[in-house]
């Protein structure tokens, strides 16, 4: 059974450079739990720290309850999968499974018992004698997963090691690799730069910014639909972004004026009110998915006239950008069901966007990039 891995307040410094700033979280056993960040945020020293191959510069960390500080990696009850596997290329698929039980003085026997179950785990049956150099990325992907299971850890850290596949086979392995924490019931801790790996397979995903901060813990849902800070809103999923600023409030909603008008928007869920009165800047954060063609009759819920610019054709859904009066590019998405009109460059149509999909953070965005200003 899995392990509670506690990160109380740490950081990690390399010379001027700050890994990881006051991270604090709590895994919780047999959850699986990810990290999503752009490249460079600090995961690959945050599993680092966790499985003891660096020792933060402050705070401790905790997996089952025992403080960590000088327990090495080999005392620890962590296993890793690196990006790249690291199999031992001359070796067979049993000898690769079973080398960390051979180290640990396991008998043959029960080597061999043991090599066996984890093949039926991983689905890899009849492989056992074959090199590993023969077997494809998705077999080796799985030899990695029962080598670094064999040893029966209580908490698996995994370093992107589905980036190496195409993209058929790495959202095969997500469910793969779902069912087997599931089975298994170790916490595993996972971490990524693709947002439909952290959201599709985890029961709670933390982003990270870039310096290690750690910008929002949720479970998949929450952290798509609820966004709590604008690196999370920018960050995952797509989103039209708006300069904002606070004018008052109606049932219950804010009303922002931006470029295009003024917009009824909703706070985050917990939001703190003296960050939301009225003369504030903010930003409005709007998904593409949630935005409809409407004819402009009747009035609808933050309607705004557009100009079509362009449409793209993208299999299942169709993308379309539209300018609207005060000069504020919009992206939409529609889905491909027959159903939807379809326009041409250079008509105008009208859009409506609900209030509640229509996000307002109080940070400032940048007039000219349209980025938010994230407080540091
Ligand atoms: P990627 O997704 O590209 O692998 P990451 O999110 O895993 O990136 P890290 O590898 O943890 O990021 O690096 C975080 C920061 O710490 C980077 O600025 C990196 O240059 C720096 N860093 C990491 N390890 C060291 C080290 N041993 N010495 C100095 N700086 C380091």
């Amino acid at each position: 059974m899995g392990h509670e891995v506690r990160i109380k307040n740490v950081t990690m410094r390399f010379g001027n450079t700050t890994a990881v700033s006051n991270l604090d979280v709590h895994i919780k056993a047999g959850e699986f739990f990810s990290f999503l960040g752009p490249s460079g945020c600090g995961k690959t020293t945050l599993l680092k720290l966790i499985s003891g191959f660096l020792d933060p510069t402050e705070g401790r960390i905790e997996i089952n309850n025992q403080d960590m500080q000088g327990v090495g990696p080999n005392k620890r009850p962590t296993a890793m999968i690196f990006q790249n596997l690291a199999l031992f290329p001359l070796m067979t698929v049993e000898e690769n499974i079973a080398f960390g039980l051979e180290v640990r003085g396991v008998g043959k026997i029960q080597r061999r018992k043991k090599v066996e179950d984890l093949l039926d785990l991983v689905d890899l049956p009849h492989t056992r004698q074959k090199k590993v150099t023969s077997l494809s990325g998705g077999q080796k992907q799985r030899v990695a997963i029962a080598r670094a299971l064999a040893v029966e850890p209580s908490v698996l850290l995994l370093d992107e090691p589905l980036s190496a596949l195409d993209l058929k086979l790495r959202k095969h392995m997500r469910v793969e690799l779902r069912q087997i924490q599931q089975k298994t019931g170790v916490t595993f801790i996972y971490i990524t730069h693709d947002q439909g790996e952290a959201l599709t397979m985890s029961d709670r995903v933390g982003v990270i910014s870039e310096g290690g901060r750690l910008e929002q813990v949720g479970r998949p849902t929450q952290i798509y639909n609820d966004p709590q800070t604008p690196f999370v809103a920018s960050f995952v999923g797509e989103n039209n972004i708006f300069q904002a600023k606070i004018i008052g409030q109606r049932n219950g909603r804010f009303l922002a004026d931006t470029p295009m008008g003024t917009l009824e928007c909703v706070a985050p869920a917990g939001f703190e009110p003296e960050n939301f009165k009225p003369g504030q800047a903010a930003t409005a954060f709007v998904r593409p998915e949630t935005i409809r063609l409407v004819n402009g009759s009747g009035v609808q819920e933050n309607q705004v006239e557009c100009l079509v610019i362009s449409q793209r054709f993208e299999g299942a859904f169709m993308t379309m950008e539209l300018e609207t009066k005060g000069d504020t590019i919009i992206h939409i998405r529609q889905s491909n069901n027959g159903h939807e009109p379809i326009l041409k460059p250079g008509e105008n149509t009208f859009i409506s966007f609900g209030a509640d999909n229509t996000l307002l953070l109080a940070t400032p965005c940048d007039h000219q990039t349209k980025e938010p200003l994230c407080p540091n």
